[in-house]
C-alpha cells in the first residue's frame, strides 16, 4: 500500500511502499529543504502520524 507524506512546512508529498522508507525521504527533505527544523524524536513522531496511506 503506498503512502505519503505532506510536508507541514512547505507542502511538498514524499511517497513510498513503506513507512520506514518514507521518513527516509522526509528526513532526507527535510535536511536539505529545512536545516532549520530539528529532527528528534517529537518532530519525526509528528511526521509519522501525518503519514497517509495513498
Ligand atoms: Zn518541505
Amino acid at each position: 500500500m503506498p503512502l505519503k507524506l505532506e510536508c507541514p512546512k512547505c507542502g511538498d508529498v514524499c511517497k513510498a511502499n513503506t513507512e520506514k522508507d518514507l521518513l527516509e525521504i522526509a528526513e532526507e527533505h527535510v535536511k536539505e529543504e529545512h536545516p532549520e527544523m530539528e529532527l528528534d524524536n517529537k518532530t519525526v513522531e509528528d511526521l509519522k502520524s501525518m503519514v497517509k496511506e495513498v
